[in-house]
């Protein structure tokens, strides 16, 4: 066991200088203003739409109460979702919590998105939408998404949590589908601590989220049925501190991917790269021959007190409180097999190698 060196986890949330931050609080303090679409959430909104070059951004609390509000502004609360076993579990549960059921695709075995081939068998008259994963910022196949949406009058709602900073055939992974939702939790790419975004393509669309996301009112008036997703001033003023450094956080872990790259190559699969895709680096999955070598891998790595993660893990079509069962053997398989090694601006080259090489001594 070596106790000398610092853990490395899976991620290290990025800070920004003190003072940046501070600079922003000291905003707050000057307006008296601490929530309800203050003049920092606003500056915020018009920065992240602008970098980002999309039109109707909503920032709200997190990116599980963007899933649900977006279902909720398209007016889905019952009947059959299109998704993904193969995601984080707040793809799932916001379907649920809807009330609608989760019909689960497979997905492609090079990129881990859902396989647009095996949409079609699964769609019923009871199916209301399609909510695809842009799975560690990889691009869906949007084309072939939109095509079947369109034939069968369903809307598409990505889980775009991960896609923050990849760009698609010139436009931002986020500016697809009918509502793109976005995560700015603390391990994510681009950060708020806790926050989330809804992209929204229809105007009044966007008007029904931004009444659902403060209550369903304006002062005495009840427009809708509501939630509380709005965000605070805080979260948005560390969103400012850390927006100067969008371009630094992805050029950094691109150079640790590329270091991975050059050890690793050969010894496990890698996500195929979609064309017209410019990558974000949010995340270096891995993928080994067996869950016996991942394991293995694993063991050698936490021995010396690194710490990567089983991404995703598990299926989700396997959740025990889904009441049927649904098979997906790729999603399933591919779950057994998948990490994540450790990928964040601060991590050091030294580490980097140090990973690198443990991995490829087992492999
Ligand atoms: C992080 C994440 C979410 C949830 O975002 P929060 O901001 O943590 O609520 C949803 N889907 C995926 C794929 C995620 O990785």
């Amino acid at each position: 066991m070596n106790t000398t060196k610092e853990k490395i986890f899976i991620t290290k949330p990025f800070l920004p200088p003190k003072e940046e931050y501070f600079k922003y609080v000291e905003k707050i303090y000057e307006n008296d203003i601490l929530t309800n679409q203050g003049p920092l959430l606003k500056e915020l909104e018009e920065k992240l739409s602008s970098y980002l070059g999309v039109k109707n951004f909503q920032y709200v609390t997190n990116g599980t109460i963007a899933l649900q509000i977006a279902l909720k502004a398209l007016g889905i609360d019952e009947g059959e979702v299109i998704t993904t076993p193969f995601s984080y579990v707040a793809t799932t549960s916001s379907v649920l919590w809807q009330g609608c059921k989760p019909v689960f695709v497979d997905i492609e075995p090079d990129n881990f998105t859902i396989d647009v081939n095996k949409i079609e068998e699964k769609i019923t008259s009871e199916t209301k939408a399609i909510m695809p994963v842009h799975v560690f910022g990889y691009a869906c196949d949007i084309e072939g998404i939109q095509k079947i949406a369109d034939t069968y009058g369903l809307k598409v709602i990505y889980d775009a949590a991960h896609a923050f900073g990849s760009v698609y055939k010139g436009k931002s992974l986020l500016d697809y589908g009918d509502i793109s939702c976005c995560s700015f939790h603390a391990t994510k790419l681009y950060h708020t601590v806790e926050g989330g975004a809804c992209v929204v393509k229809d105007d009044e669309v966007n008007k029904k989220l931004d009444l659902i996301k403060r209550f369903g009112c304006v002062g005495e008036e009840h427009f809708t049925l509501g939630i509380n997703a709005k965000q605070s001033e805080f979260h948005a003023a560390m969103g400012l501190a850390n927006f100067p450094y969008i371009g630094k956080i992805i050029a950094r872990r691109k150079e640790i991917s590329q270091m991975y790259d050059k050890a690793l190559s050969g010894l496990v699969q890698r996500p195929k790269r979609q064309e017209g895709l410019e990558y974000n680096y949010a995340y270096y999955p891995v993928v080994f021959k067996s869950e016996d070598e991942l394991l293995k891998v694993f063991e050698m790595l936490n021995e010396e007190g690194i710490y990567p993660r089983r991404y995703f893990y598990p299926s989700l079509n396997k959740l025990p409180y889904l009441s049927e069962r649904q098979s997906c053997p790729i999603s399933e398989d591919i779950t057994s097999r998948i990490a994540n090694l450790p990928l964040y601006p601060n991590l050091k080259d030294e580490a980097v190698e140090r990973i690198a090489n443990i991995v490829k001594e087992v492999l």
